[in-house]
């Protein structure tokens, strides 16, 4: 069993695939909580500080996530949403931290069923969880958006860094990348490019997409610009986040 906290048709808004209609599976739960990202929320009028998916890693709201407990079930779903649509679009699947469930047998017999269906399937991930890549192929056929976390999370370099898990992924999956969430103050301090320096020293072959903080507009707004500059300065790909440019804070889209 694993839990789900939305799904929906959208269209990728970031890295690579920036631009793609792209079927979300949004898991919930996470291993980190990054209260560095600064985004607030309220339970049970508490404040508290996380990141921009707060409402799938808190499990304050386990009660809105639906418990997927058969593969099959949620694969017909799929399929026939697909039907309606007349085509099929990538299926992305994102956190909180969807590599938790890795070696659950429903979340596993999802990714089977997708890879079969010859999907292109992308986990968004932090890099923390090392895969089996052995006794779990289907992950070999998938798509990694290496989303490691710098020290602008709020979490320990211990927690958000997992050097074996990374270099499992870059030698067995067909696909990875790096994307790095910036702030203004991480770039112009010259904190980002020391700390990206740092993970490209385990992973050299990666390509590195860097895109704006921010959970609105208006705090994209105020560092995209810095983002922006420092890719052309050292040749990264800047990413924009087009769905929150297009919806704002809205979620589902
Ligand atoms: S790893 Fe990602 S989903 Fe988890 S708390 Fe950090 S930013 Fe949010």
């Amino acid at each position: 069993m694993f839990w789900l906290t939305e799904r929906f048709l959208s269209i990728q808004g970031e890295g690579r695939y920036a631009g793609v209609p792209s079927y979300f599976l949004r898991t919930g739960g996470c291993n980190l909580h990054c209260p560095g990202f600064g985004a607030e929320y309220e339970v049970d009028g508490e404040k508290r500080a996380g990141c921009d998916t707060w409402f799938a890693v808190d499990r304050a709201f386990a009660d809105r996530w639906q418990a997927v407990e058969s593969a099959e079930e949620l694969l017909e779903e799929v399929d026939r949403e697909f039907a309606r649509l007349g085509y099929r679009p990538h299926v992305v699947i994102t956190g909180g931290e969807p590599l938790i469930y890795a070696t659950d047998p429903v979340f596993y017999g999802v990714i089977e069923g997708l890879v079969e269906r010859q999907i292109v399937v992308t986990f968004e991930t932090n890099g923390t969880v090392e895969l089996d890549f052995e006794n779990f192929p289907a992950y070999r056929h998938a798509v990694f958006a290496l989303s490691v976390k710098l020290s602008n999370s709020g979490e320990t370099a211990q927690r958000r860094m997992n050097a074996i898990a990374l270099k499992k992924i870059a030698a067995e999956s067909r696909e990875y990348f790096l994307k790095f969430t910036l702030d203004r103050q991480m770039v112009e301090s010259g904190r980002a490019l020391e700390e990206i320096a740092g993970i490209r020293s385990i992973l050299p072959e990666a390509e590195v997409f860097c895109m704006p903080v921010g959970e609105s507009r208006a705090t994209i707004w105020h560092n995209d610009r810095a983002v922006f500059d420092f890719c052309i300065r050292n040749n990264f790909r800047y990413s924009d986040r087009l769905h929150i440019r297009i919806f704002d804070m809205t979620q589902g889209v």
